[in-house]
């Protein structure tokens, strides 16, 4: 193997948070190179993430609004048939487009694309395993680990991605499970829960803790969004822990029980959704013979410019601390090149989005009310439900709200918690809103255009502190 020149910065994994680094490095002038395994840029977000998923959740809502919500609405349609296959053509459609796209963006930047699995030779050097055979090795100035995450397995049930699957396995089934099991009620477990359950399976969603929507959602919304998931169909199993399963017959078996113990139950399926979060990945990568260790949680530990204890060496993404989103990948990413370009970068963490691309949309920035009460913040509430919207209306689509929480003293914003159709563009200027540290006066004298959704935003701000003109 002849080792190419050494590069200013090598980047192991072309995930959101290695593709975005690489050509950010390329615009900045460096001399980079970027190594991905799976044959493809993009890592999981592009290939089996969230660009698949939504291309699903898009689809299949379209289906299941034809199907039910076309009448009321003036529109007589004739048989609707579901074409699974094409679906499923549709959603590589938009992912090859998009990673092609990542190529191009690689050659325009001068980033060296290097198609293999990378592992730590020495400190400053990775040896690739290149995928069409052979190895070739690489050596940074500096070098970035993003080598994502994940699904975390479960004891016992062995994943084969046709009855018992992960994300991977729901963006790709051939046919609609007559039932389907999920287990965890998280984010992919309602955003893959929707996708089947609007396809035709009898969805059964199976939750440890007392609420949907994982970590982060705020209780009143997270109450909401179950109810309105239960009207479409699904059913929830809350406070309720899958004690184990078994795959060997022809469908699935899962003993579950309630979280604090009580009378087992069994529940037989077709398929099972594990879907009970994700953890770093960074297997293979030899980094015990540089000695660098993860914690207990499997993360890279790093210092607050994304060090780890060899200062060349940088973490971002999913395989270190904070939220696995692809935004916050690409805004460490980012920062983590000026780090060393410049010498200085910044993430605010605190204003971070969230969005669950169900129907309605989830989606929130900033503290939710339990984690403000848990601190004792003094603080205080404003809402506005879309069923007092008027372009909600003229839509026929207004279950939801929008919901400011402000310290009551100063009015600044603490957090936005949309639930509503479009929640999760919205959420971009309470996004905005935060990172400005603007108040909710700000938003309720800013002129919003009429008729939008947008105005339910406003109004809800203004209901923070006096009084919104719609309700
Ligand atoms: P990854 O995307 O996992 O990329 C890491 C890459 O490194 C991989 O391609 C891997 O092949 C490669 N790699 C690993 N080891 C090596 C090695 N030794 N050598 C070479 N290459 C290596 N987030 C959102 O913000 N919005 C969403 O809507 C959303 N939807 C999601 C839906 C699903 C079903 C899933 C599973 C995740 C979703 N996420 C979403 C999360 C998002 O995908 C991740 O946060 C994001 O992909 C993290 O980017 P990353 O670059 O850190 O890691
Ligand atoms: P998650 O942590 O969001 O949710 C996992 C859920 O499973 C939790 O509610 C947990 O209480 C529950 N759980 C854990 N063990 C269980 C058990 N034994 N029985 C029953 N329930 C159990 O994880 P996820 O939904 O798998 O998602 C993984 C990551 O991917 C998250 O960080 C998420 O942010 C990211 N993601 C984001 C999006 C998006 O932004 N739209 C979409 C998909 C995934």
């Amino acid at each position: 193997a002849t080792p190419s020149e050494e590069k200013d910065l090598v980047i192991i994994g072309g995930g959101v948070a290695g593709y975005v680094a690489a050509i950010k490095a390329g615009q900045e002038g460096l001399k980079v190179a970027c190594i991905e395994k799976r044959g493809a840029l993009g890592g999981t977000c592009l290939n089996v993430g969230c660009i698949p998923s939504k291309s699903l959740l898009n689809n299949s809502h379209l289906y299941h609004q034809i199907l039910h919500d076309t009448k009321n609405r003036g529109i007589e349609v004739g048989d609707v048939k579901l074409n699974l296959a094409q679906m499923m053509k549709a959603k590589e459609t938009s992912v090859s487009g998009l990673t092609k796209g990542i190529e191009f963006l690689f050659k325009k930047n001068n980033v060296e694309y290097i198609k293999g699995t990378g592992a730590f030779e020495d400190e400053h050097t990775i040896k690739v395993n290149l995928v069409d055979g052979g190895e070739t090795s690489v050596r940074g100035k500096n070098i970035l680990i993003a080598t994502g995450s994940e699904s975390t397995p479960f004891p016992g049930l062995e994943i084969d991605e046709k009855k018992v699957i992960t994300s991977t396995g729901a963006i790709a089934l051939t046919e609609v499970p007559k039932k389907m099991t999920v287990i965890g009620g998280g984010i992919i477990g309602l955003e893959m829960a929707s996708v089947w359950s609007r396809l035709g399976s009898e969805v059964t969603v199976v939750e440890f803790l007392g609420q949907i929507g994982g970590p982060g959602m705020d209780n009143e919304v997270a109450k909401q969004s179950q109810k309105l998931l239960s009207k479409q169909g699904m059913k929830f199993k809350l406070n309720t822990k899958v004690v184990s399963g078994d795959a060997s017959g022809e469908g699935v078996k899962l003993e579950v029980e309630a979280a604090k113990g009580g009378k087992a139950e069994t529940i037989e399926s077709d398929v099972v959704l594990v879907a009970i979060g994700r953890r770093p990945y960074t297997k293979g990568l030899n980094l015990e013979s540089i000695g660098l260790e993860t914690d207990t949680r499997g993360r890279l530990v790093i210092d607050s410019e994304y060090r780890t204890k060899l200062p060349h060496i940088r973490v971002v993404g999913d395989c270190t601390f904070g939220p696995m989103l692809a935004h916050k990948a690409e805004e460490e990413a980012v920062a983590a090149v000026e780090f060393i370009t410049k010498g200085f970068g910044h993430v605010n963490y605190g204003a971070i989005p969230s969005v669950m691309y169900t129907h309605p949309e989830v989606a929130w920035v900033g503290a939710n009310e339990q984690e403000l009460k848990e601190q004792g913040v003094n603080y205080k509430v404003g809402s506005f439900p879309f069923s007092a919207n008027s372009r909600a209306k003229t839509n026929l689509d207004s279950d939801g709200m929008v919901k400011f929480l402000a310290d009551a003293e100063t009015d600044r914003i603490l957090g936005v918690h949309i639930i509503g159709p479009n929640a999760g563009e919205m959420i971009a200027e309470g996004t905005l809103a935060l990172e400005y540290g603007a108040s909710t006066e700000d938003i309720g004298r800013t002129c919003h255009a009429h008729p939008t959704l947008a105005e339910a935003f406003k109004e809800a701000a203004m209901n923070t502190y006096g009084k919104a003109v719609h309700y």
